[in-house]
């Protein structure tokens, strides 16, 4: 008997998405515009290498016209941006030098060009009128579009792999990850990513197992490398030996039969053996994800996340666009709630057409609610497309990272022009739609009781809950050990918000990752969370279990639980007191 030698090698990152897949690997390389070479041009071929360059520019301009075409003409301050963009990519500065650098250093276009553009950005920085300092942002877009037609054929589209794989990235944004095509990708594991991110939230609705911050993969992992992801567990296995094979095969099997079974029971409905009733919704990102949402038994949607429709069109839709997919959403879920969230871009939501912001922390950047207030002709637009589509179906409004009273203020006076204009305009609306905020920065649960009389409704972002509370980057895979679910600190938040909720009698809904963890739902519904809303794919396994549990027991525990002070002690807590309710990981993997 030969004995063969083993190549298994085991890397742990952080659990993305649940399941686990077996394939073949596909090593793509997202690190695209930052790995610049430098090589010499030799003298006869510089006017050749100038004319790629100028053949690269005249491509980005093509694009770039084509985006300002497309553009809804109400937006004009974005139009402003992107206009003075047209006019850069002939600017001297950056056009000429690139050009002479190319003929003096004798070096290559992309080289040329990040030269120039670190140069002209160095001189702005150091000019003290804000005016011009903010030219910056528009030479720093302006050649990066050059420059990733100068690399084009080596930027790999995900959307147009076309084979069973596993990816392989360093980094996935989630407007990459919403572009995989479920049936083409078995997996994707990254060197980086946090817990909770937003590249994760689109894996487990596409229920793609996923592992991230594994640091060494690309680095490790070759084309066609056999590979198991095990997203439940975080970790992965390269070229894995025949026995872990056969062991991991017969998980699968497991899991599959699992799934099913759980699935045939989604219909039912959620009550607890006490029989109290809870409300299981869905976040979605796309509306096409209605159907998944319907078939695991959503009872409602209680988080679109609306910026992946502008993900995907590359541009701002207009009212009419947003208006089509709201009303659609709200006609197929109708009577049952959709809670339409308004933009929540930036943070690590980046979107790739408009005019990035050079931020040294985005997640404390202009995201969400404050670009929408600075953009008020882009906030407003969506802000009449929703009151429009609520007119054909039971919608609600809910403003993403709300940290002030000032914000609501703001966001309250922009909801009542928006009901003026459609009056003016003789729309047919819903001006009574519950506006509602997310609970989601530290600032607002200290401020809840306040911000309470506001509104009709809280919704908590357990994701960015934690993010702010503990001040840990969700994408940081070097601090995601800190980002669990039965933090206290947080668990003390979530109470304090709910509280205020009680005490002002407005209704409250959960719709953070958190609240589609089995082990988190003992505790929340012991706080009196009624409404949870969920990963799709999470609301079977959620179902079955608030079906064997008993509310009073799960009152008893909540109260107790602050007798504790780590994360350990009260998990440990939690799962001896409801051992026998919580899906084992290894048969949920
Ligand atoms: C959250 O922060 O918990 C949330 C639901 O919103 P998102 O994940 O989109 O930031
Ligand atoms: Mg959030």
């Amino acid at each position: 008997m030969t004995l063969k030698k083993s190549r298994e090698m085991i890397l742990k990152g952080i659990s993305g998405s649940p399941g686990i897949c077996i394939g073949k690997a596909y090593v793509v390389d997202r690190e695209g515009i930052n790995i610049i070479e430098r090589y010499p041009i030799a003298k006869a071929m510089l006017s050749k290498e100038i004319d790629r360059f100028k053949h690269a520019v005249a491509k980005a301009k093509k694009e770039h016209a084509k985006v300002i075409k497309a553009l809804d003409k109400d937006v004009s301050e974005t139009l402003n941006i992107l206009e003075t963009h047209m006019a850069l990519f002939k600017d001297k500065m950056l056009y000429g030098r690139t050009i002479e650098t190319i003929q003096n250093e004798q070096i290559n276009a992309e080289w040329a060009l990040r030269k120039v553009s670190r140069l002209i950005k160095l001189m702005f920085q150091e000019v003290e009128d804000p005016y011009l300092q903010s030219r910056v942002n528009d030479i720093v877009q302006v050649s990066d579009k050059i420059m990733s037609n100068l690399l084009g054929a080596r930027d790999i589209k995900i959307a147009d792999i076309n084979k069973r794989v596993i990816i392989v990235a360093h980094d996935l944004s989630p407007a990459d990850a919403s572009q995989i095509q479920l049936e083409r990708i078995k997996g994707f594991v990254t060197d980086r990513g946090g817990k909770d991110s937003h590249t994760g939230i689109v894996a487990k609705s596409l229920k793609i197992p996923s592992v991230f911050g594994l640091a060494r993969a690309t680095a490790s992992i070759n084309n066609d490398d056999i590979l198991i992801v095990d997203g439940s567990s975080g970790l992965i296995i390269i070229n894995p030996e025949e026995d872990t094979l056969f062991k991991y095969e017969e998980r699968l099997a497991r899991f599959e039969a699992y799934r099913a079974d759980i699935e045939r029971e989604s219909h039912l409905p959620a009550i607890t053996r006490d029989g109290v009733s809870l409300n299981l919704m869905a976040n979605i990102e796309l509306v096409e994800e209605v159907v998944s949402a319907k078939d695991n038994g959503a009872s409602g949607i209680g988080l679109f996340r609306t910026e992946f429709l502008y993900l995907d069109l590359k541009r701002f839709p207009t009212e009419e666009e947003m208006l089509i997919k709201y009303k659609e959403l709200a006609e197929l879920m109708a009577p049952e709630p959709v809670t339409i969230r308004t933009l929540d871009i930036n943070g690590d939501k980046f979107n790739p057409y408009i005019d990035p912001v050079e931020e040294a922390n985005p997640a404390l950047g202009l995201r969400a609610v404050r670009f929408c207030l600075e953009n008020k002709d882009i906030f407003i637009t969506q802000i009449k497309a929703i009151l429009r589509a609520a007119a054909f179906g039971n919608i609600k409004l809910l403003i993403p990272m709300i940290s002030c009273m000032e914000e609501l203020i703001q966001v309250k006076a922009i909801v009542r022009q928006a009901v003026m204009e459609l009056e003016r305009d003789e729309k047919v609306f819903n001006k009574d739609v519950p506006l509602g905020i997310m609970i989601e920065v530290p600032s607002a649960v200290l401020m809840a009781d306040e911000l309470a009389k506001e509104v009709a409704f809280f919704s908590i972002g357990t994701n960015d809950l934690t993010q702010y509370s503990m001040a840990i980057d969700r994408r940081n895979r070097r601090v995601a050990h800190l980002y669990q679910g039965l933090n206290p600190a947080v668990l003390k938040m979530i109470k304090m918000t709910l509280t205020a909720a009680r005490n002002n009698n407005i209704e409250v809904i959960m719709c953070g990752e958190m609240a589609g963890d089995p082990i988190n739902i003992p505790v929340l519904l012991g706080f009196g969370i009624r409404n949870l809303s969920m990963n799709a794919a999470s609301i079977p396994v959620i179902k079955k279990m608030v079906r064997e549990i008993d509310m009073e027991n799960a009152r008893k525990l909540s109260d107790a639980l602050f007798q504790f002070i780590t994360v350990e002690e009260i998990t440990r807590f939690v799962q001896d007191a409801f051992n026998d309710v919580i899906p084992y990981r290894e048969v949920e993997a």
